[in-house]
């Protein structure tokens, strides 16, 4: 470990928490240069939803590689480029009734993020941006001026509301039984109210890092009702809870509703290749050619990797059914765990799943509990209370019940039980 203490920058963050070399990875497995073994119910922060080298995206991954195709490209016409647009389409738009274009913005989620809003201005000719309490959108600057959480936001060093934000309640902030959106709308029904009216409201339909808190479908489509009578466009950040992490590809799905733009990176190349697009709708793409551009929008790579997992998980029709199953399993264990101490509940949608502790910093000692039992879990919300599940869709039923029990066995020594 000590060269990444002499060398690497204080900023590093994970290795703290997880102070080993790893080295190896396959599936739901992590492996130390020691040769330990780790399940990984991290997944990259959802970015291997399809768990690590996954041999279906590999081979295609290699085969182009070693025939010599091309690697980068702009955003110059590729072969692996028209693959990915004719199959997204293909595969996840039109059997979904979706119409979007696709914007590569640069390669992270926080480039797909900006984009969305510099256009949401564009278009709009207004320049607020309403975001959510408990909101993560990114690091730079006008990402994280639609960011929650303060710490974050001071490392931006200058003042964020520049940028033209208004923060409003997200669904459950103010307690059960109130709808928040009553806020919002009586905000934009008086011309007094302060609020200048927002070019977009930017949402994750289920806050990741913000603690793993679900919007319902009612409220999503209350939201969606509200901004569209306004002429508001709806941005939904899809970048964690995305690419099938819900149970559906698009989290927003269930609850029927279409934004007006898409952010999609972390699992979009299936195979932790840095990769990001923004789903627009047509008529909003006033963009001019240049106007948003970035070196690594012609990640190649990335796009045969994303084009695989598109053939090899979504072109088949039981996977979103497998991850739903999946999912009922880890909530069924996690709620009946919860029930022996009524301090303790359950939130999540699909395979991102909460267990929230009573107290600030109990969920960092249960990660750290579960790491010296041979397990990677994060945690998520400010204060560091909740245990974020968060494991490969493809992990298989018994290392479910394997990570299961040592988070289990972890809370019980956290919770002194
Ligand atoms: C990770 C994340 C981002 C930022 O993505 P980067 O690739 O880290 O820039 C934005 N929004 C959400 C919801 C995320 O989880």
């Amino acid at each position: 470990m000590e060269v990444f203490e002499k060398l690497e920058s204080e900023v590093r963050s994970y290795v703290r928490g997880f102070p080993v070399v790893f080295d190896r990875a396959e599936g739901h497995e992590l492996f130390d240069v020691d040769g330990n073994r780790y399940l990984d119910f991290f997944a990259g922060a959802g970015v291997l939803n399809y768990g690590h080298n996954n041999p279906a995206l590999k081979k295609p991954l290699l085969e182009y590689i070693e025939r010599g195709a091309i690697t980068h490209s702009l955003d110059m016409a590729s072969s692996a480029k028209r693959d990915f647009l004719a199959r997204f389409h293909e595969v996840i738009l039109k059997p979904r009734g979706l119409d979007y274009k696709v914007q590569f913005p640069g390669p992270t989620g926080t480039n797909a993020v900006e984009a969305a809003l510099k256009l949401a201005r564009k278009v709009t000719g207004r320049h607020n941006i309403a975001a959510f309490t408990n909101a993560f959108h990114g690091m730079t600057l006008g990402a994280l001026a639609v960011t929650g959480n303060a710490f974050k936001r001071q490392g931006g060093g200058i003042p964020l509301g520049w940028g033209g934000t208004a923060t409003l309640p997200f669904d459950g902030y103010l307690g059960e039984g109130v709808d928040t959106l009553d806020y919002f709308e009586r905000l934009l029904d008086d011309t007094s109210s302060g609020l200048d009216k927002p070019a977009a409201v930017i949402v994750e339909p289920v806050q990741a890092e913000g603690g793993v808190n679900v919007a319902s479908a009612a409220w999503l489509g209350r939201l969606r009702e509200i901004t569209q009578k306004h002429g508001i466009l709806l941005i939904a950040d899809e970048i964690q809870i995305g690419c099938g992490r819900s149970g559906n590809f698009f989290a927003f799905e269930e609850s029927g509703i279409e934004p007006d733009m898409v952010a999609l990176s972390k699992s979009l190349s299936g195979y932790g290749l840095p990769f990001a697009v923004t789903l627009l709708k047509p008529e909003l793409d006033k963009w001019a050619p240049g106007e948003h551009n970035g070196t690594f929008r012609g990640h190649n790579l990335a796009m045969v990797t994303a084009t695989a997992a598109l053939e090899h998980f979504w072109a088949k029709k039981d996977f979103e059914a497998e991850v739903q199953k999946k999912a009922e399993l880890v909530r069924g264990r996690l709620e009946s765990y919860a029930k022996k101490d009524s301090r303790l509940s359950v939130r999540g949608r699909g395979l991102m799943q909460g267990l929230v502790f009573p107290q600030d910093d109990q969920a960092s000692e249960v990660s750290k509990e579960a790491f010296s039992r041979g397990l990677v879990i994060e945690t998520a919300g400010a204060t560091d209370n909740v245990v974020k599940f968060l494991m490969p869709l493809t992990t298989t039923e018994q290392a479910l019940s394997e990570g299961l029990d040592i988070v289990e066995k972890s809370a019980d020594a956290v919770l002194g039980r």
